[in-house]
């Protein structure tokens, strides 16, 4: 691989487009005869408002998002996303109405299927939030313990009644246990009056996705976006709307979790994270050079390539979750026995290939296969498969 790379397939921070590599390199130490780098710029001057206002807009244009939504970067990461999504809104005002009007506390309704989900969960029972849990994974059929390997039928998810609900909030692909839930299924099941919050941090930017039917979507940027350091909310405005002269509404924010303060002040009130955000810009260029759709089709291609030579060998190759809901960006497999799989690990880091050891709470393999990642890296990590196969079935 050109400069002695590897095909690096790890679930975050994870591989970039070689040629956003490139460009940050060739402007690493001045940027564009600015005299100086990205890194040593005050966020004040006026080539940085640039970087970070031009980083939104294609941002907006690539995903299409609707002049009611506001873009903003944040930091604390996608956890950090878990506290202030709640926080948020509980504050706005459409949803404290709803809650003066039912005389007790909303629900904040939580889609568990899988880790990541479980954690957005476990941060708002921490702040105190009145929790319902719509599912939280399945049964195995052959233990009855639960695991995370697939969807419930709509039917038997206990979605809270619309009135007494604050938002609804779920994880689109969950990076550890490889489960991704499809584009709108979500928001086909719930009200429409009830704001729907979602965790892209690793499906974002792979497929269009229809900003209109959410309240919000969070994700940190550090997998499909760029560097971490950043995450990334897009909020419809009306739930930003608050009653400032309450002074119960935002006590309880921390200034660098308030969505509104960001929103005000253009995502720098305080010092943003310049260069991530920079990085991020050239990365939401490079998407909108291809465009979305096409993302899409080789996110798909990708993962079908892996996902056919799981099921050509599936006595050999045994792929965890139930292929409606596999996802198509963190691919989870074991294979017979612990030992294959260290063999498997081994070997494929001698091919040049790192980071399939899968997430320490799952075991097995993980294959992580990002936007950045060529269909040559899927090609590459394809035939060493086949050829593992070969060796040891
Ligand atoms: N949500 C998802 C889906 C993730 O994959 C991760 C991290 O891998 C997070 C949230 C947490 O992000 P961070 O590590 O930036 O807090």
């Amino acid at each position: 691989l050109p400069y002695d790379r590897v095909w690096n397939f790890s679930a975050g921070p994870s591989v970039l487009p070689q040629s956003v590599l490139e460009e940050v390199q060739r402007d690493l130490l001045n940027y564009k005869g600015h005299g100086m780098s990205v890194l040593e710029m005050s966020h004040r001057s006026k080539v940085y408002g640039s970087i970070i206002s031009d980083a939104e807009a294609t941002l907006r244009r690539v995903l299409k998002v609707p002049d009611n939504y506001s873009i903003l970067f944040l930091q604390g990461g996608g956890t950090g996303e878990f506290a202030a999504a709640y926080l948020n809104l509980m504050a706005s005002k459409s949803v404290r109405e709803k809650q003066q009007k039912l005389g007790r506390p909303l629900a904040c309704d939580y889609i568990v299927t899988g880790g990541w989900s479980k954690s957005g969960l476990k941060e708002v029972e921490r702040l105190g939030a009145n929790v319902n849990v719509v599912l939280d994974g399945v049964k195995s059929a052959t233990t009855g313990e639960t695991v995370y390997n697939s969807l419930p039928p709509v039917s038997e998810w206990n979605l809270g009644k619309p009135e007494e609900t604050a938002y609804v909030y779920y994880c689109e692909n969950e990076t550890v246990h490889g489960v991704e839930t499809p584009a709108n299924f979500v928001v086909d099941a719930v009200d429409p009056s009830v704001p729907v919050i979602c965790d892209m941090s690793s499906n974002m930017l792979s497929r269009p996705v229809d900003v209109s039917r959410f309240g919000a979507i969070v994700a940190g940027a550090q997998k499909n976006m760029g560097p971490a350091g950043v995450s990334i909310a897009i909020v419809r405005k009306d739930l930003l709307d608050r009653d400032e002269s309450d002074p119960e509404v935002t006590r309880n924010i921390p200034s660098v979790l308030d969505w509104c303060y960001f929103d005000g002040a253009a995502s720098m009130p305080n010092t943003p994270p310049t260069f991530s955000i920079y990085v991020c810009g050239l990365v939401f260029k490079w998407v909108e050079g291809q465009g979305i759709e096409t993302m899409e089709k080789i996110r798909n291609e990708r993962a079908k390539m892996v996902y056919d030579v799981i099921d050509a060998h599936p006595e050999f190759f045994h792929g965890l979750v139930d292929k409606k809901y596999r996802s198509a960006m963190n691919l989870v497999f074991t294979l017979p026995n612990a030992e294959l799989e260290s063999k498997f690990i081994a070997e494929a880091a001698d091919c040049n290939m790192i980071q399939l050891k899968g997430h320490r709470s799952l075991g097995g393999i993980r294959v992580s296969l990002y936007n950045a990642m060529p269909i040559e890296g899927a090609n590459a990590f394809v035939a060493f498969m086949k050829q593992f196969y070969e060796n040891n079935h």
